[in-house]
Parts: structure tokens; sequence; C-alpha cells
């Protein structure tokens, strides 16, 4: 039993001695740093370099609110930071997408919990992440802006009811599809229940908004069977 031991500590000082370094050290999300203790995920930098969208601040009605404008009606949405290619946003989105990092997306959640913290949209009843097909689930593990919802969730003790709205239809990746074609894309592939009672405010959580289609195609087969409630949303980033 030491013989194994011995030899299995043997194997993880050659391991931690070689590849270990790569593997082990934690470094910035956007830039490649290496982290001191005191920063998480993005060097103190970069954190600086996210360039905040202040919707949570203004009067009148943001950019978001009035791309909807027309198309589904909305008590409020807002986005914390501007999503740009080679930005940090992305980074962060992409990392929180693809790199199987679950825990960040907790911590992105509480961090729009803590921008929003004076904000409306605090005080609604219900929050729902924008539903992924379960085999989307299963190959990446977890559904990113149920992550986002999670850290809303435990800053502002909102439940979470995911019951309210399911994905019905697989839907290809739509990064190269111009606004009609995503629109196509899109319509009807959410499925509502009708569960909520007349006033209820829904928070709907999203990663990142671009178009809006698939946020405006859900907002509305909520409504459909749900005519009475508020819906609103707010994503992480908005593309600028
Ligand atoms: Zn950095």
């Amino acid at each position: 039993m030491i013989k194994y031991f011995r030899g299995l500590s043997l194997v993880l000082k050659n391991y931690s001695d070689g590849f270990g370094h790569l593997l082990f050290t934690n470094v910035c999300l956007h830039c490649n740093n290496e982290l001191v203790q005191t920063e998480k995920y993005l060097c103190f930098g970069c954190w600086e370099q996210l360039e905040a969208t202040y919707y949570e601040k203004e009067k009148q009605a943001n950019r978001i609110e009035r791309m909807f404008w027309g198309r589904v009606p909305l008590h409020h949405a807002s986005s914390v930071y501007f999503y740009a290619k080679g930005s940090v946003s992305q980074s962060l989105i992409r990392a929180l997408k693809y790199d199987f990092k679950a825990p960040l997306g907790i911590f992105l959640g509480e961090l729009m919990a803590q921008k929003l913290a004076e904000h409306p949209l605090r005080h609604c009843d219900y929050l729902l992440p924008v539903p992924i097909h379960p085999r989307k689930k299963f190959a990446r593990g977890y559904n990113q802006s149920e992550l986002l919802a999670r850290g809303l969730s435990k800053s502002w003790g909102t439940p979470i009811l995911n019951q309210l709205a399911k994905k019905k239809r697989y839907t290809n990746s739509q990064t190269k599809l111009d606004r009609l074609g995503r629109w196509d894309n899109v319509q009807d592939i959410f499925r509502s229940s009708e569960i909520l009672t007349n006033g209820v405010h829904v928070l709907i959580v999203d990663d990142v908004i671009t178009t809006g289609a698939t946020l405006e195609a859900l907002a509305k087969a909520i409504r459909a069977v749900n005519p009475e409630i508020q819906i609103s949303l707010l994503s992480f980033a908005f593309t600028k």
C-alpha cells in the first residue's frame, strides 16, 4: 500500500513539473497573462476594459428597448456590457459557452445582479433562462443562460422558472444567417405552458443579445398562453 502511494506521488510530481503547469495555471480569459491571487477570470487591466452600457441608469428607453418596439411588448430590457468582436466580453462569453466554465456563469450572474441592485428589474417575480434544446444541453453540459440566472437568483433570491418554456426544435448555429434568415430559423421554436397568474413579472435571462430574434420568438410564445403577464429581458452583453 505504502509503495502504491509513493508511486502515485511520484507520478503526480512528474505531472506537476511538466504539463501540470499548463493545466493548472490560472490565466486571464482575454489576454492570457498569468493571474495573481486576487484576480479572478480576468486580469485587472482586462476587467477595466469591459465596456459597460450603463443602461440600468438610463431614464429613457435604451437601445435594446427601442429595438423591440413594434415586435413584442416588453416591460424593461437591459444589458450590462457591450459585445464586440475581439472585446473582453466576447472572451468571457466564449469561455462561458465552450470551455466548461460553469462557476464563471454564476459569477457573471452575480455581477449582473450587483449592477442592477437599484433597478426595478430586481423586483421581478421569476427568472427564465433562455431554454436550449436538451441535446445541446447534454453536449455542452449546461445551459449558459441558466448559469447567469443562477447567479442572479443567488443574489436577489428570485426563483428560476424553467418549466415556463421549452425549446421544441433543434436549431443550428445562427451566426452566419442574416436577420431575415434568423427569423425564419427561430419562429415557432419555443413552447410555453400556461402556469402564470395575471400580473406576474418574468425576467428572461440571456448571455448575448444580437438581433433579438430568439428572444422575440420566446417572448411571443410565452405571451400567446399567458397574455396578462409582464415580460422583461436582461442579458450580460449586447452587440453594439
Ligand atoms: Zn487580461
